[in-house]
């Protein structure tokens, strides 16, 4: 029972992170790991060490999405990870077989997250990593509760479209991480404009009583930048969408 679940401390922490966010979405395809990619990009652009662990054990993208491929390699016993756009990178994706994932159940998952959190050499003592982005699954069903009981999350940031349906699916985000302690940073409302609409996210904010933290246009090279393995933030840093994300970085 979700409503009654407790808050264990987490005690994998990984070694050498100073900070490990979690970028959520109540359901998918709003545009989560778009924005995790694109933040990490923008968070390594303001000059901090940066990693990203894609833990979206449902549709791994980041290997698509950075144009990563193959099982990280092993070093004394951890393993190394990938080095993509500035950011170091792990991904479920990279673990397992195509098909695995939607059969994951919830301890397996989270289990293979904790492996790929505490087992990878994210930094060093001399270079610790500044801040860990870490995708989530999207939804608030058990798999995602074991998983933000066991990860040590120092925030959360959660994506949305602008529509109601959405935003109910965010609330519940929100919840969850009430429920586990872990801080709500703020909403991010993607793929605002004309289509979905605008500013739900906003209002939605204001009634949960987090911030709001900045919207993101439908933007055809967002998606395409995505598709090539080139974030559009690395690609094209000094355009309207990387400015954007700067200042999504800069309000974390
Ligand atoms: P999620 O992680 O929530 O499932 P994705 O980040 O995989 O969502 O995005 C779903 C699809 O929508 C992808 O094809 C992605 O490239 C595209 N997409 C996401 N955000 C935008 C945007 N703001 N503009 C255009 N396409 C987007």
């Amino acid at each position: 029972d979700q409503g009654r679940a407790k808050a264990p401390v987490p005690t994998d922490r990984p070694a050498h992170v100073r900070r490990v966010l979690a970028v959520a979405s109540g359901k998918g395809g709003v545009g989560k790991s778009t924005v995790s990619v694109n933040l990490a990009c923008a968070l390594a652009a303001r000059g901090l060490r940066v990693g990203l662990l894609d833990a979206d054990v449902y549709g791994p993208s980041a290997p698509t999405m950075l144009g990563i491929s193959g099982k990280p390699a092993y070093e004394d016993g951890a393993m190394v990870p990938h080095e993509a756009w500035g950011l170091k990178a792990m991904s479920v994706g990279l673990l397992m077989k195509a098909d695995d994932a939607m059969i994951w159940r919830g301890p397996m998952a989270s289990q293979a997250i904790t492996q790929m959190l505490t087992q990878t050499r994210w930094g060093t003592e001399d270079e610790p990593l500044d801040v860990l982005v870490v995708d989530l699954p999207p939804g608030t069903g058990d798999v995602q509760l074991t998983l933000i009981q066991k990860t040590p999350l120092d925030g959360a940031v959660i994506v949305s479209t602008p529509q109601e349906v959405a935003l109910a699916d965010a609330r519940r985000a929100k919840t969850l991480f009430d429920r586990v302690n872990v801080p709500t940073l703020g909403l991010i409302e993607n793929m605002s404009g004309d289509v979905f609409g605008r500013g739900g996210a906003e209002a939605e904010a204001a009634r949960l009583g987090v911030d709001f933290l900045g919207d993101l246009p439908l933007d055809a090279a967002l998606r395409e930048g995505a598709d090539a393995g080139v974030p559009v933030v690395a690609g094209d840093p000094d355009g309207d969408i990387a400015g954007r994300f700067s200042g999504l970085a800069e309000a974390l």
